[in-house]
């Protein structure tokens, strides 16, 4: 495997990150997960404009231009032989002295990845469905920020792990569901509509969830961008989650109660079916 580290390629074990990056001290860093179907980058301008915002938000500058950023996605792809899989690609403020303000000269690191998936595997798994369990959403009030801060989500998803699930779904305080620790949430409700939580700073707006909706919205599906409560999901016809890793995949049960009639629902089936096609066809 070759790792692309500040400008180098270098083989996978030799990437080093120095003890003062400030991405190992304080999280201070954002990152992108894109999706590689045939040798070719998904949604790529969605990503890279979700990293330039999500390092704006935090005025850590752009370390080089989209333009620049892509061509090292896709060079790390092609290095790893990724034809379908996913590119990781990290970018923290840099390194320098332990403190907690920004250092004034500090040069962004760049880190990319790359490791290919099986996305049959992800087919089958949604033929079945995945369960889901709730927990309770303890992060901060930038979740549009796509940090590498992911300490609350990992704590999410051991949890489900733990419980036999495949996605832990947040609950906020006022019992509204956030989204799942790496995917957004959505569900169907009585009337047939695609339901999922609007986008504010308590959400990462995925680019899964906005290829989806650009989707149902040219196939005439009826769209509500609104937060749901756990036991409207629970109560719901269907419900399914959506990321760059999982695409669309129907959620069959929460806390363990069945949704629906605890198989895949028939909607999300057509909507996981336009998502496969639009991610090959890119
Ligand atoms: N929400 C959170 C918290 C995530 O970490 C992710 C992806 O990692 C998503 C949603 C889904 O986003 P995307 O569709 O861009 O993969």
């Amino acid at each position: 495997r070759i790792a692309y580290v500040n400008g180098r390629y270098l083989p996978h074990c030799d990437g080093m990150v120095h003890i003062e990056d400030r991405g190992y001290q304080f999280a201070d860093g954002v990152y992108e997960v894109t999706a590689v179907r045939n040798g070719r980058m998904v949604d790529s301008d969605m990503h890279l404009e979700r990293l330039e915002r999500s390092l704006s938000e935090l005025r850590i500058p752009m370390p080089m231009s989209p333009r620049a950023v892509l061509a090292v996605m896709e060079e790390t792809a092609r290095r790893n032989r990724v034809r379908d899989g996913i590119v990781y690609t990290q970018v923290t403020r840099g390194v320098a002295r332990r403190d907690h303000a920004f250092p004034k000269a500090a040069k962004p690191a760049v880190v990319m990845t790359a490791k290919s998936m099986d996305f049959d595997g992800i087919a089958r798994k949604a033929g079945e469905g995945v369960k889901v369990v709730s927990v309770r959403d303890i992060r901060w009030d930038r979740c549009d920020i796509k940090s590498v801060s992911l300490l609350p989500n990992c704590l999410a998803k051991q949890e489900a792990k733990d419980r036999g699930a495949f996605e832990a779904w947040m609950v906020d305080d006022e019992g509204y569901v956030t989204e799942g620790s790496s995917t957004n949430a959505w569900i169907v409700d009585a009337d047939g509509r695609i339901v999922t939580r609007e986008v504010s700073p308590n959400i990462l707006n995925g680019i899964t969830r906005r290829a989806l909706l650009q989707l149902a919205a040219d196939a005439g599906t009826e769209i509500v961008e609104r937060r749901f409560t756990l036991e409207e999901a629970m109560a719901a016809r269907e419900a399914f989650l959506t990321s760059t890793t999982s695409f669309v995949m129907p959620v069959v049960e929460i806390d363990g109660r069945p949704v629906g009639n605890g198989a895949p629902g028939m909607l999300t089936e057509r909507l996981r079916q336009s998502y496969v096609e639009h991610a090959t066809a890119v």
